[in-house]
């Protein structure tokens, strides 16, 4: 289980996947899986859609991986996919007896085919509580998320810290953070964090910028600063989309470099299926 990869005081180097879109060709994933296992990660993430449509594609990918791979599978799950007991209760059955003891427990968002009505009707209304309840199913690795630059939702990184010290106290055993780009704010929120008596494993989720296409989704998905450094060499490369990629890449080596210098618990890899990228930072 993930949880006992903490024991051993060194940092866990992760790695994350998502399922292939409907219609998308399924075994390039697979490819890209059995490249990620020559990288040793100490787990990789399988994301969950919102919506739930890629809940078969999930449990395929993790089953992957835990049992082909030989490596941790954390598969994601999201209160926004769930209608009701029973359907947790098959999932997690589902996962736990083909192996599986992690699960990064989530809220989601909404997905943009679910109404507004339908949305605030869910069965499980935070993280918080579906973990109350996967906790009282089977003995699961709990992960779940965390936001240095506040979840857009919350009123202020106060009130966000203490909604996370609810969800840990639920039985989180490990926490993953948003992705960022400035590490004096993960430092600022770390601190902020165990002072508030949260004192289990937080990753620094990190994801390089390959393209100048990618900053607008990057920053829109997840409200994000890009730092000055980081955007001046953004604007410089913007039409040498070679060079961009090897800023973008050399600029998370040296958060990676500073993370690690400051004692951080592990790094997660928002490698989003680029074998290429995951390489490169590995290596
Ligand atoms: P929660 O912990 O429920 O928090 C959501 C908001 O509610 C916050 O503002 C919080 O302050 C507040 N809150 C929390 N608990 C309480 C409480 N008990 N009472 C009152 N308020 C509360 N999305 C996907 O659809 N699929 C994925 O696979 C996926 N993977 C992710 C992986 C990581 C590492 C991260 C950081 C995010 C991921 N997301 C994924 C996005 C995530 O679903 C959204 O960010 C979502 O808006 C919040 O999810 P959460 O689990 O953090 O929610």
């Amino acid at each position: 289980m993930i949880k006992d990869l903490f024991h051993t005081n060194r940092p866990t180097y992760s790695l994350e996947v998502f399922p292939p879109k409907k219609d998308a060709d399924v075994t390039v994933i697979y490819d890209a899986l059995d490249e990620f296992k020559n990288l040793h990660p100490s787990f990789i993430s399988v994301t969950y859609g919102a919506g739930g449509n890629t809940a078969e594609n999930t449990f395929a990918i993790a089953s992957y991986i835990q049992n082909q791979c030989g490596i941790e599978a954390l598969t994601h799950l999201t209160c926004a996919a769930i209608p009701d007991k029973l359907f947790l209760t098959n999932f997690l059955t589902n996962l736990y007896r083909n192996g599986i003891h992690n699960l990064l427990a989530l809220r989601g968002d909404q997905p943009q085919w679910m109404s507004d009505e339908q949305f605030a009707a869910r069965y499980y209304d935070h993280a918080s509580d579906l973990i109350q309840d996967v906790k009282e199913t089977y003995d699961f690795s709990i992960a779940g998320a965390c936001y240095p630059e506040v979840h857009q939702e919350a009123a202020s990184l106060e009130e966000d810290i203490a909604h996370l010290k609810i969800k840990v106290e639920q039985g989180v055993d490990f926490l993953i953070t948003q992705l960022f780009y400035d590490n004096e704010l993960f430092f600022r929120f770390l601190d902020k964090v165990r002072e508030a008596g949260i004192d289990v494993p937080v990753l620094p989720g990190l994801m390089p910028i390959t393209s100048a296409g990618q900053v607008k989704n990057i920053v829109g998905m997840s409200g994000t600063k890009i730092p000055e450094e980081l955007a001046k060499a953004i604007e410089r490369y913007q039409d040498s989309p070679e060079d961009l990629k090897k800023a973008g890449l050399e600029y998370t080596k040296k958060q990676m470099e500073g993370l690690l210098a400051h004692g951080a618990d592990g790094i997660h890899l928002y490698s989003m299926n680029k074998v290429e990228i995951a390489k490169a930072i590995y290596e």
